[in-house]
């Protein structure tokens, strides 16, 4: 396989890339300690949305990733700075608990939100809470979405993720909502300007293919695409998104780069 040449920096996702639940992938380690070890700054970009950052650094951690907070971009964080930039809002969060204590300093309201901030809140889903915010929508609240992910892989499987429920909700409401992680090009700019890499000079690997290699392709990156986590060939074979190369794992990545 042709490798891509002249690279300045390295967009890592995350679940599906570096680990799958709770189990690093095989030879992920080695992977980023030779792309580091060459001098190319990295980030973690993640759509997680159930950890705040202080969790998710000791998770990568415990995992065997040693990372600064500032090399994590993650959807959350940047939901967090966009909601700074509007005054001091009034929020309604559907957010996991440990993710709640980076939104602790805003006013929030369940009835008079001007944003409805969602991300992932697990089983929490219900047909009254979604009546709730519909009702908000319908009196003119702002729908931000943390992802709009189709779904993801866990260690019981495939498990249904929250773009159907903001799709439902845009559906009843007519209200477009304002995307804060992958596959937003805002998000992409975000991890280029903190490492001050153009994004022509950038590679991002990720499992998802249109979240990942859509997006970063659309923000000029360069996508490569990696068959574990969520990668389902068939899927891909469908899709109208051509990711730039194709590898097996992680493991095959600083081969890939010339490394
Ligand atoms: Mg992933």
């Amino acid at each position: 396989m042709e490798p891509l040449n002249a690279i300045k920096g390295v967009l890592f996702d995350l679940d599906g890339v570096l680990y799958i639940g709770g189990k690093p992938v095989e030879g992920a380690m080695d992977a980023v300690d030779r792309i580091r070890n060459a001098g190319l700054p990295c980030r973690f970009v993640t759509n997680t949305s159930t950890l705040s950052l202080a969790s998710l650094q000791a998770k990568l951690g415990s995992l065997g990733f040693a990372v600064e907070t500032e090399e994590i971009i993650s959807a959350t964080q940047a939901a967090r700075l966009y909601l700074m930039r509007q005054g001091d809002p009034v929020c309604r969060f559907l957010l996991a608990e440990d993710v709640m204590q980076d939104f602790a300093d805003f006013r929030q309201s369940d009835t008079d939100a001007e944003f409805i901030v969602i991300g992932d809140i697990g089983d929490a889903w219900s047909y009254r809470l979604l009546n709730e915010v519909f009702n908000c929508l319908m009196r003119g609240a702002k729908l931000i979405a943390i992802h709009k992910n189709r779904y993801w892989q866990t260690e019981h499987g495939l498990q249904m993720d929250i773009g159907a429920f903001i799709t439902g909700l845009e559906y009843a409401s007519g209200a477009q909502t304002t995307l804060m992680g992958k596959p937003s090009a805002d998000f992409f700019a975000m991890a280029l300007i903190s490492m001050s890499v153009a994004a022509c000079d950038a590679v991002l690997i990720g499992d998802d293919i249109d979240a990942d290699i859509g997006g970063a392709q659309q923000a000029g990156l360069h996508g490569v695409l990696v068959q574990t986590g969520k990668y389902r060939q068939a899927y891909c074979d469908a899709s109208t998104i051509h990711p730039d190369r194709v590898i097996p794992s992680i493991r095959e990545f600083p081969d890939l780069l010339g490394l």
